[in-house]
């Protein structure tokens, strides 16, 4: 009787754990303590204490999930919605976001899982870099993408969403980047303090490294990286500290 008790008591707790995660208030307010509560640990250069920037939400699934939201129209653009379709698309509708794009920077299943769902109930169009990239969402059993071909402008949500090309960990690896905000969305090619993996299908460390040396590490200094998983960093703190940061030419 006691131990029917005590398996009640779990479930239970782990009800109001999950229903406390799907509030859109909440996770990026918890997901940024954590990050936030580990930085002090490290020499902290210029990167800023607080990285909370108003047109973001952060949502931790299998990946780092962003929603960059105009304020204004409530137009939302999704960055790699990961594994939780139930997730975002509550935290769209009980918003009240008006779905504006999903972008992938690449097709690896922990950033595309909830992708083709969310595009349905989202009735959002799905953007994504072509070459061999296709073979992931294929496999994923993903519908209508709009695939980039070659480096663009994206004018979505009132923004203006530069697509960087960065194979390495995939050859289809793109980098978003919003000069008039500032921020970067990295996928899976920087994180903080180191990169990509580039042993997967597709990979090649050489071209990791032009991408870092030529496309990333030009960008201002001041730029705010948010990776698709882990920490979120700058480019001059990933100048001075990524491993990557040796091909800096003339360093
Ligand atoms: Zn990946
Ligand atoms: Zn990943």
């Amino acid at each position: 009787m006691k131990l029917k008790l005590f398996f009640i008591i779990i479930i239970a707790a782990g009800l109001i754990l999950f229903i406390g995660c799907a509030d859109i208030a909440d996770l990026p307010e918890e997901s940024q303590t954590e990050e936030m509560a580990e930085i002090p640990e490290e020499p902290l250069f210029d990167v800023p204490r607080d990285y909370k920037h108003d047109n973001i939400e952060i949502f931790e699934v299998s990946c780092n999930c962003y929603f960059l939201i105009n304020r204004e129209t409530k137009e939302v653009v999704i960055i790699d919605p990961g594994d939780r379709f139930v997730m975002l698309r509550n935290a769209c509708n009980d918003n009240g976001l008006i779905p504006a794009a999903i972008l992938f920077t690449h097709g690896h299943i922990d950033h595309i899982a909830a992708g083709e769902d969310l595009r349905r109930a989202l009735q959002a169009p799905v953007y994504s870099w072509h070459e061999e990239e296709y073979n992931f969402f294929n496999n994923a059993v993903m519908k209508n993408i709009t695939w980039f071909t070659e480096e663009t402008v994206l004018e979505l949500a009132g923004f203006k969403i530069e697509v960087i090309h960065t194979p390495g960990h995939t050859i289809g690896s793109v980098c978003y980047y919003i000069k008039e905000l500032n921020i970067l969305f990295s996928g899976d090619t920087m994180f903080r303090q180191t990169y990509g993996r580039t042993d997967f299908e597709t990979g090649n460390y050489n071209e990791i490294v032009e991408s870092f040396r030529d496309k990333l590490f030009v960008l201002p200094g001041g730029t705010i990286v948010y990776p698709g998983h882990g920490e979120i960093t700058t480019v001059s703190f990933e100048k001075q500290n990524n491993p990557m940061s040796k091909y800096i030419n003339n360093k």
